[in-house]
């Protein structure tokens, strides 16, 4: 038994061992937050993270956002606005400069707004996305610079302005200087309405704080991603506040909707041609003669790599690009 346990076993182990790690990254796999299905990587890129089992909304990132709204997943991000780090050289539980740094590497991103020019289906737009994977999508003098500097480039090209939210709010770590940037983005968005040029809104999972009570409410037309969480304080405070029970379904988007704060909740296989129908309508030119709507090509982790969805070749469509 001794040479089967001490050779034999190991030098198996070996073999099997290696080849079946690389094989089979923890990754590979993704468990719906909501209904607890396992769901292949590749099937939820193409579904662009939305649980094929439930319809459940899962964060996604800008690069991924613009491969899906933008025609042929083509665009240019604009370069990240330079603004001073660390202003107040700040320090909570960790140091912010720590913080900054850490979420920078994770994301590979350099704040929580990245901006792009590109097209839908012809129309020239600016989008903007800021999510809640970089420091919870908070407002920070560097977010605030970028919405500033992608609104002036989108009046000075004459681009309808997009913006995709995710936010908890103000960073606490920035003090007054996060604060200054609602009073700043609110005055941006002005500048939209005076070049007479769209400002639309999809608020996504989840927006809150200072964010909500300023540039993502100001929207001309304000869309929601199905089931996402939009308020200013959490319900949890606000039922602790007014000691009531809060209704069913309270601060979700389809909630928001049956009381008129917002035009409409979209599922996100649905955005791209809302948008398309609302920047043209907006800006008054008539869209590329009605054609069945191709499935938009779905990245899965870089733009560079854009996945086609298996779909029946339609005359007209762009499916084969
Ligand atoms: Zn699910």
């Amino acid at each position: 038994m001794n040479w089967i346990a001490n050779f034999v076993r190991p030098r198996i182990k070996s073999l099997m061992g290696s080849g079946a790690r690389a094989e089979t990254p923890e990754n590979l796999w993704k468990k719906c937050s909501s209904c607890g299905e396992m769901i292949f990587h590749r099937d939820l890129a193409v579904a662009q993270n939305v649980c094929p089992q439930c319809g459940f909304h899962m964060r996604i990132t800008p690069v991924e956002r613009f491969a899906a709204i933008f025609d042929s997943s083509v665009f240019e991000e604009l370069p990240y606005p330079e603004v001073p780090s660390d202003p107040l050289k700040f320090r909570g539980e960790k140091r912010y400069a720590d913080e900054l740094k850490s979420s920078r590497t994770k994301t590979a991103r350099n704040e929580a707004l990245t901006a792009a020019r590109g097209t839908i289906e012809g129309m020239p737009v600016m989008i903007a996305v800021q999510p809640f994977d970089f420091l919870g999508g908070s407002l920070s003098m560097g977010v605030g610079e970028g919405i500033v500097t992608a609104i002036e480039a989108a009046v000075a090209e004459k681009r309808p302005f997009i913006l995709f939210v995710s936010s908890g709010g103000a960073r606490m770590q920035e003090g007054i200087l996060s604060l200054m940037q609602l009073p700043r983005a609110t005055i941006a968005v002005d500048m939209l309405h005076e070049a007479g040029l769209p400002y639309i809104v999809v608020l996504t999972d989840p927006t809150y704080g200072g964010v909500s009570a300023s540039y993502a409410m100001l929207g001309d037309i304000q869309i929601a991603e199905p089931g996402a969480q939009i308020g200013f304080a959490g319900p949890r405070v606000i039922a602790q506040t007014i000691r009531e029970r809060l209704p069913e379904g309270f601060q979700r988007a389809e909630y928001l909707l049956e009381h008129g704060m917002i035009d409409m909740v979209a599922h996100r296989h649905e955005l791209r041609p809302t948008l398309a129908k609302l920047t043209h309508l907006t800006m008054k030119r008539s869209r590329p003669r009605a054609r069945p709507v191709a499935v938009p090509p779905v990245v899965t982790a870089t733009a560079t790599r854009v996945v086609v969805p298996s779909a029946p070749p339609v005359a007209g469509s762009t499916a084969a690009e």
